[in-house]
């Protein structure tokens, strides 16, 4: 059996060859194995109340694989953090909190996105606490379809100049942050995406081994962590547009 992590899709429709990666990827876990999606999976997510056909396309995907035997767990990104549980019920996958405690291979091992790691960007910060407060998501929710779309779109566009203007080290996590996760819940592994720096780092500190692997995006390049009896980080090639 084995365990598998991906996060960092940017699903959208216009996205033809990440959406095939993905289909195709799809096919890989089998039955009995277990795979996490840790956020970031959606470009943007506006509410379940709102479907369409690509939407439906992936929901019939991630059901479908779970009818086969696959466990599905979802964690929320930066970008999707309004998938609910309608959607998760929908598309037969748990949804997370982040952090979350898994045990692999008898070691205990956090599970986050990552965005929360990322310190140092205090506007990202503030925006984050006021996204995940329940009052401002039940407001966003009672908005029209249309006015939360062109939401949406602003601010990834403010996302996007940010991004450009901001220090490379801003955008990363900070160490610090990491070993407060890691001391909190006595585990000595992490996992996370969002970063889009694909990477297994080990250290060693206080007499112990830590690591901390981080998934990649899927902009140029598929990734994956798979874990049976030892953790592989696996680039591979989108298939290529028709
Ligand atoms: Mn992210």
């Amino acid at each position: 059996m084995s365990t598998w992590f991906i996060s960092d899709l940017h699903l959208a429709p216009e996205e033809t060859r990440i959406t095939a990666g993905f289909l195709d990827f799809m096919l890989e876990p089998q039955c009995g194995d277990t795979l996490y999606i840790l956020g970031d999976f959606f470009n943007y997510w506006i509410g379940d109340d709102y479907s369409d056909e690509y939407i439906e396309q992936i929901q019939q995907i991630l059901k479908a694989t779970t009818e086969r035997g696959v466990n599905i767990f979802f964690m929320h990104g930066n970008r999707d953090f309004l998938i609910g549980n309608e959607f998760c019920q929908k598309s037969g996958m748990t949804l997370l909190k982040d952090p979350h405690i898994i045990e692999l291979n008898g070691e205990k091992v956090i599970l986050m996105h990552g965005d929360s790691l990322c310190t140092k960007d205090e506007a990202y910060m503030q925006f984050r606490k006021m996204a995940r407060d329940p009052q401002w998501q039940t407001q966003f929710l009672a908005q029209s379809i249309g006015e939360r779309i062109d939401f949406a779109t602003k601010a990834r566009a403010q996302s996007k100049s940010n991004t450009s203007m901001q220090d490379e080290a801003i955008m990363d996590v900070t160490p610090e942050e990491v070993s407060i996760q890691l001391l909190k819940h006595n585990a000595f592994i992490m996992i996370h995406g969002h970063t889009h720096r694909p990477a297994i780092h080990k250290w060693h500190e206080s007499g112990q081994d830590f690591q901390r692997i981080v998934l990649g995006d899927w902009y140029t390049k598929g990734w994956y962590l798979k874990v049976e009896d030892q953790y592989q980080l696996v680039e591979f090639d989108l298939p290529n547009p028709e």
